[in-house]
């Protein structure tokens, strides 16, 4: 049968370069009818009510679709945008447009695959299926050297089975004409108020003014590896906290698929020849490969990941202490480096992977409450909030995941002093530890009258005392976890 309309179903991969269905599509010489959903649920709440995709990303994402519709247009075709769920508007679609085909990019975890399943349904009285791709990761999965469904549960182990024969494939063309759509409405893209989500409030304290689509993440490409030349310092830089430049800030454009992971691996290695290939350009791909990582663990666990007992069946009994945990979303524990973090997240979206670390260690591993609602928080906040690798990453940190060992938490007054030993990161973010000197701010609660005063920073009035003593709350902690593991 000749397919003479596809319809290109666009959902995480929001870009034209090295975009497997579109090249299909377009090597079928059929009309291809992009098309993007807004999918009501995504802008629903999480189980503990946080809005399920907050303001950064939102925005973020709407610059996203704004650059796409864009690209398209500039080629000869547009982007269709419909607002409902895609298996009410998929399947009408393709009646109104006598549509022959439907490609997408296939997902892993819950929702997303729910989704896909209805719009199969929806389509076989139809005689139409739904066609899905492999993306998102940088290997592939049918080269991998083992079944996605038996990745090995640590990463050193998957990364090492992948790097004996290191398969990446070229990334697929950027076409540079598509057929016109025919006559159709094409809809307009929302506004936030439109979605039911607050506005954005900048803050010129952040990292970087993240900014949404294809062509941003290209260039932020071009900035980092070429004009800035950061790369070949990547690995010693990569766990700082302040500043555009530590690491590459490729996250937001990977989880919305701006960015092909492809495309990045074949910089890195223009990148190797032209300039330097040292242990930096590696680490990139290494990190990359934690993505891959979390992705196949999910197709391996599927739900598990989600659960409150992790991947590990660990059942603990985690508090669900509002009271407590508000001080922790709100920057206000009393540790200066949880702290200078739950605000960043809190005023941009974006917080460094030492950060991320050492918050989400506290939460658990000192205030023993649960997991998932540091989850759901960050799922809520993060720009570059990607399912696998956030829920993935915080079983691991919470000790519940896969790659878990034991009991480890991080010891984060000393992480202060290793990561941010001027305090500079700290300041940034808590300007009432200002006049504090570098070796009194990693732990205000040991100033001494004398020093509050001579300072001008006065405990629990301009700086709040710790919430919890940080040994003895990792060592109950730490009874409860071993009382659990060992039932
Ligand atoms: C509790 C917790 C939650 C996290 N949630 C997310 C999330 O929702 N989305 C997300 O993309 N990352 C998440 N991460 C991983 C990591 O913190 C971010 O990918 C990283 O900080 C993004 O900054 P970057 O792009 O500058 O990273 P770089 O250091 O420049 O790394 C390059 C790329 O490698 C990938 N990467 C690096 N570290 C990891 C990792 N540990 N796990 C998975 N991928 C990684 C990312 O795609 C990143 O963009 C989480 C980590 C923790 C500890």
């Amino acid at each position: 049968m000749s397919v003479q309309r596809i319809l290109l179903w666009y959902r995480h991969h929001l870009r034209l370069h090295d975009h497997e269905p579109l090249h299909q599509a377009q090597q079928q010489n059929a009309q291809i009818i992009p098309l993007y959903c807004f999918d009501p649920r995504q802008f629903s709440r999480t189980s503990y009510g946080f809005p399920k995709t907050g303001s950064f990303r939102s925005q973020f994402l709407l610059e996203s679709i704004a650059n796409l519709r864009y690209s398209l247009q500039s080629i000869g075709s547009n982007l269709l945008i419909r607002h409902g769920k895609p298996e009410d508007i998929i399947p009408q679609l393709c009646q109104d447009l006598a549509i022959d085909a439907v490609y997408c990019y296939q997902e892993v975890t819950a929702e997303e695959t729910y989704v896909e399943q209805q719009i199969e349904n929806q389509l076989h009285p139809l005689h139409l299926s739904l066609t899905r791709f492999w993306g998102s990761t940088l290997s592939h999965r049918d080269d991998l050297p083992f079944p996605p469904e038996d990745t090995p549960e640590v990463f050193t182990q998957f990364r090492k089975k992948l790097e004996q024969n290191f398969t990446i494939r070229s990334p697929f063309p950027t076409p540079d004409t598509l057929p016109p759509l025919p006559e159709v409405d094409l809809g307009t893209i929302p506004t936030l108020a439109d979605l039911d989500v607050e506005p954005v409030n900048p803050d010129d304290r952040g990292v970087l003014p993240f900014q949404g689509g294809e062509r941003a993440g290209m260039q932020r490409v071009e900035d980092y590896f070429w004009t800035q030349d950061r790369l070949q310092q990547y690995k010693k830089t990569r766990n700082g906290m302040l500043g555009p430049d530590y690491s590459s800030k490729f996250s937001p454009w990977l989880a919305l698929g701006c960015l092909s992971p492809r495309f990045i691996y074949t910089q890195v290695q223009q990148y190797e020849q032209e300039r330097v290939q040292n242990q930096s350009t590696y680490w990139l791909i290494f990190e990359l490969l934690w993505r891959d990582y979390f992705r196949y663990i999910c197709v391996k666990h599927g739900n598990a990941l989600f659960y409150s007992s992790g991947l590990q069946g660990i059942e603990l009994p985690w508090k669900e202490d509002w009271k407590r945990f508000d001080l922790w979303r709100e920057g206000k524990t009393g540790y200066p480096l949880v702290d200078a973090n739950m605000r960043e997240i809190a005023a941009t979206g974006f917080m460094s992977n030492r950060g991320r670390q050492n918050v989400a260690s506290f939460l658990t591993k000192n205030l023993g409450i649960h997991w998932l609602m540091g989850a759901e928080w960050f799922e809520s906040l993060l720009i570059d909030y990607d399912v696998c690798s956030n829920y993935g990453n915080w079983n691991y940190v919470a000790g519940v995941g896969n790659d878990a060992r034991g009991f480890r938490y991080f010891n984060i007054p000393k992480q202060s002093k290793d990561y941010d030993p001027q305090g500079k990161y700290i300041k940034h973010w808590l300007p009432e530890l200002e006049p504090l000197p570098p070796h009194l701010i990693h732990e205000p609660w040991k100033l001494s009258q004398g020093e509050q005063k001579q300072y001008g920073v006065q405990l629990g009035v301009d700086y709040p005392r710790p919430v919890v003593d940080f040994f003895k709350s990792v060592k109950t902690n730490e009874k409860v976890y071993k009382e659990a593991v060992s039932n």
